[in-house]
């Protein structure tokens, strides 16, 4: 027995956490491998380094034409004499080794360019201490494993109370791994606050309507990256198999598959795999927390900050079926993407539906009549290199201040009130021509009985209804372009 392999058995004995990295893999490809000058042709389905085989497993990251793989030392031999312009970077038996080399580049931490869950709110206190009156902070819950607070900040021309006004919504780090979602909404953040008197368009929406942040949904996951840990941590930190230990692989939940729409159909129910979804809809701490944001405040738009692919993917295509509100979604999509320039500067984010199960998305849309999009943020790997990132966030802020436009119409601002009392009424607001039975029912905030419904201009038929009153038939409502057209409905007590 040599030494060095007693140590390592040594070890493996002693580290609190060594039997949990012994479930790791075995590491059969102990090279990390960079090849440059990666032909178009291999870029593409089929070819040697294929985008969609970017796996963390093997083929590591491609952006433009660099990619970095893990490789034995035949395989390396191979692309040698196969005409590739490939160099070994780093050797080693520890994968998390490799793969923080490869992730987090040479200094094997986070770049600075990237921030912490504490700096990101710091920034926030930050921007309440020097503009209190636009910028609010809200704790919507705490993490599965660690309980650290998740917050949700709501911005507007006076965010200190919540008030009757379209809500737009941005999340960032359901999956802990692409921390970019968290730097643009912090981003977003920081330009809306300090945009507001300044910018005319930035004022526009903070008068109108009310913008609410998350910046890190998974902040337990975002942790294991931030820090140094795991760059490929992607799911929350639970500890599924309850050895004490975290943040260990094949651990965690995802919980952009713990949503209660379709929750059954969508990831897995293997805890090993990338996409578990946990025991049952709304398992994970964090996915409550959102239903909990949802229980405040109803949202018209909003944006799930992901990485990689360059794709916004819209609600949805299920059994074939489009969404109800497919054409008006696609058009929204399609507005974004005009704005959304690929990282090679060439083309825009492509557009295309999503499965209807399980995530976020189709959760708010199903259920919530929120019209939300997944926005898969830069190409070729989930953590960009520095130089990349600014590029990144700038086209990604064009992008997110589309639905700020869109959330001043056009469409119907519906007001459901008593007619007797006056009082604001939670009422049910149906289109029956086009919503069916793949979607909830839609509702009035309650508290202001409010309702803004997204359409294009034309007639539109809805009924309204409340337990406890007459049921009102609004045939024919004309919605003007441009701006919401308002409509009041009073309700006349039932007999
Ligand atoms: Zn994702």
């Amino acid at each position: 027995m040599t030494l060095p392999f007693r140590l390592a058995l040594a070890a493996v004995l002693l580290l609190p956490g060594a039997a949990a990295r012994a479930a790791e893999p075995v590491l059969s490809r102990p090279l990390l491998v960079e090849v440059k000058e990666v032909p178009a042709a291999d870029q593409q389905k089929g070819g040697r380094f294929d985008y969609s085989d970017y796996n963390r497993q093997a083929l590591l990251s491609l952006v433009r034409n660099r990619a970095l793989l893990l490789a034995t030392a035949e395989e390396f031999a191979a692309l040698q004499r196969d005409g590739y312009q490939a160099t070994v970077v780093m050797e080693s038996r520890d994968p998390l080794t490799l793969y923080r080399r490869a992730y987090y580049g040479p200094t094997l931490k986070l770049p600075e360019v990237y921030h912490t869950y504490d700096q990101i709110n710091a920034r926030a206190d930050d921007l309440m201490r020097q503009c209190p009156r636009l910028i609010t902070r809200i704790q919507i819950g705490e993490t599965t494993q660690f309980h650290r607070p998740i917050y949700a900040y709501r911005i507007s021309s006076d965010a200190r109370h919540a008030l009757p006004r379209p809500g737009v919504l941005y999340t960032g780090c359901h999956h802990s791994d692409e921390v970019m979602g968290a730097e643009i909404v912090t981003a977003l953040m920081q330009d809306l606050v300090l945009g507001y008197g300044r910018d005319p368009a930035v004022t526009r929406w903070l008068d109108q309507c009310e913008v609410y942040v998350v910046p890190v949904v998974n902040v337990d996951g975002h942790d294991i990256v931030t820090s140094g840990r795991d760059p490929r941590w992607r799911k929350n930190a639970r500890d599924v198999n309850g050895d004490g230990v975290t943040g260990v692989f094949p651990e965690g939940v995802d919980v952009n598959r713990g949503y209660d729409f379709n929750w059954a159909m969508g990831g897995s129910d293997v805890p090993a795999k990338d996409t578990y979804r946990g025991p049952y809809p709304f398992s994970e701490a964090e996915n409550r927390a959102i239903r909990h944001l949802l229980e405040l405040k109803s949202f018209v738009l909003s944006i799930s900050y992901h990485s990689q692919g360059e794709v916004i993917y819209y609600p949805w295509s299920w059994n074939g079926q489009p969404a109800p509100d497919d054409a008006l979604i696609r058009e929204i999509a399609d507005q974004m993407a005009a704005k959304l320039v690929t990282m090679d500067g060439n083309g825009h984010y492509a557009v295309s539906p999503g499965g209807a199960s399980s995530q976020s998305y189709v959760w708010l849309y199903g259920r919530k009549g929120d019209f939300d999009f997944i926005v898969e943020t830069g190409k070729g790997t989930h953590l960009f290199a520095p130089e990349d990132v600014p590029g990144i966030i700038a086209t990604n802020l064009e992008g997110a201040k589309v639905l700020l436009d869109r959330a001043g119409g056009p469409g119907l601002a519906v007001h459901v009130t008593d007619a007797v009392t006056g009082r604001p009424l939670v009422a049910q607001v149906w289109l029956p021509r086009i919503e069916n039975e793949s979607v909830d029912r839609r509702t009035t905030e309650g508290g202001f009985g409010r309702y803004w419904r997204p359409l294009r201009p034309g007639q539109y038929d809805l009924i309204i209804s409340c337990p406890g009153y007459q049921t009102a038939v609004r045939n024919g409502t004309e919605v003007k372009p441009g701006a919401w057209t308002p409509l009041e409905v009073a309700l006349i007590p039932a007999k």
